[in-house]
C-alpha cells in the first residue's frame, strides 16, 4: 500500500515492524551506501572535473570496454591510481545487514558496487550485479588474482603463470551485466517478503529491475537523496543509510 502520509516516526515505526516480522528480507544495495564509508562519488561533477583534467577522458570512458581494449596501459594507470585508490570499510550499515544474516533473514544482498563491504563483513549471499574489484583474473588460464597482485604490478598487469594480461573483475560500460547473476538477483526478489532500497533512487534501472521483479508490499527505500519516483516505495525514509538501518535493525 502507498501512503505518502506517514510521519518520519510513523515510517520508522513501519519499517521497523516490516523488517522484525520479516524472514526472507533482500536488501539492495547503491552508490549511496558505500560513499557514506567514503568512497567516491564518480557522478559528483568536481571528481569527474578531476579526472577528465588529469586522464582528459571522463571516468565512464575510461571505464569502458573500448578504452581498455585500445589502450591497457592507459585504463591500468586509471585503474590502479583512482578505482582502486577509493577504498572504503564497511561502516555500521554492514553491521546491521550481517545481523540481519547471522539471524538467518537476510535472503540476499544485491550490490550496484564492486568494493565488496558485503563479504568483508561476512554476508553469506551477496550478488555482486557489476562485479568485484577483489577478483581480477588472467585472460588466459582464468587464475585469480587480488586487488594488491594488481596494485604492485608495473603497467598491465599481468599472470604469474603464463603472462598474459589480467582483467579486472568489474563490468565495463559496453559490458552487460552477466545472464546468471541477473537471474539469482531477479529470484532473490521475487521470493523475497521483505525489499529493502539502501542508497539509491528509483530512477536506477537495477532497482527498477529489482521491484519489477518483487511480489510483495514491504518494500521500504532509505536514501539521503530524494527522486521523485521514490513514492513507488512502501515505506520512504530520506536520511542517511548508515544513520537509520542500525536504528530500525540494531536498536531493540
Ligand atoms: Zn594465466
Amino acid at each position: 500500500m502507498i501512503n505518502m502520509q506517514l510521519t518520519f516516526e510513523e515510517s520508522m515505526e513501519r519499517a521497523k515492524e516490516i523488517l522484525d516480522s520479516a524472514n526472507q528480507i533482500v536488501a539492495l544495495l547503491g552508490v549511496g551506501v558505500v560513499m557514506e564509508c567514503g568512497a567516491l562519488n564518480y557522478l559528483n561533477n568536481e571528481v569527474i572535473y578531476r579526472i577528465e583534467d588529469t586522464y582528459h577522458r571522463s571516468p565512464d570512458e575510461i571505464m569502458s570496454t573500448g578504452f581498455y581494449s585500445a589502450r591497457a596501459d592507459r585504463f591500468f594507470q586509471y585503474y590502479k591510481e583512482e578505482y582502486l585508490a577509493d577504498r572504503c570499510k564497511p561502516n555500521e550499515t554492514f553491521m546491521a545487514l550481517k545481523k540481519l544474516d547471522d539471524e538467518g533473514r537476510l535472503k540476499a544482498c544485491i550490490t550496484t558496487n564492486t568494493h565488496g563491504l558485503e563479504k568483508e563483513v561476512g554476508i553469506r549471499k551477496v550478488i555482486e550485479l557489476y562485479g568485484s574489484r577483489n577478483v581480477n583474473w588472467c585472460t588466459k588460464c582464468g587464475k585469480r588474482f587480488l586487488v594488491d597482485y594488481i596494485l604492485n604490478s608495473k603497467g598491465v598487469p599481468v599472470c604469474d603463470e603464463c603472462y598474459n594480461p589480467i582483467r579486472p573483475g568489474i563490468r565495463l560500460y559496453g559490458e552487460m551485466i552477466r545472464n546468471d547473476v541477473m537471474t539469482e538477483a531477479a529470484n532473490a526478489c521475487q521470493e523475497a517478503d521483505a525489499l529493502i532500497v539502501l542508497g539509491t533512487n528509483f530512477y536506477d534501472s537495477m532497482v527498477r529491475f529489482a521491484i519489477n521483479h518483487y511480489r510483495g508490499d514491504k518494500l521500504i527505500l532509505i536514501s539521503k537523496h530524494e527522486h521523485f519516483r521514490d513514492k513507488s516505495a512502501d515505506i520512504v525514509i530520506h536520511e542517511e543509510v548508515k544513520e537509520i538501518l542500525p536504528k530500525l535493525v540494531l536498536d531493540k
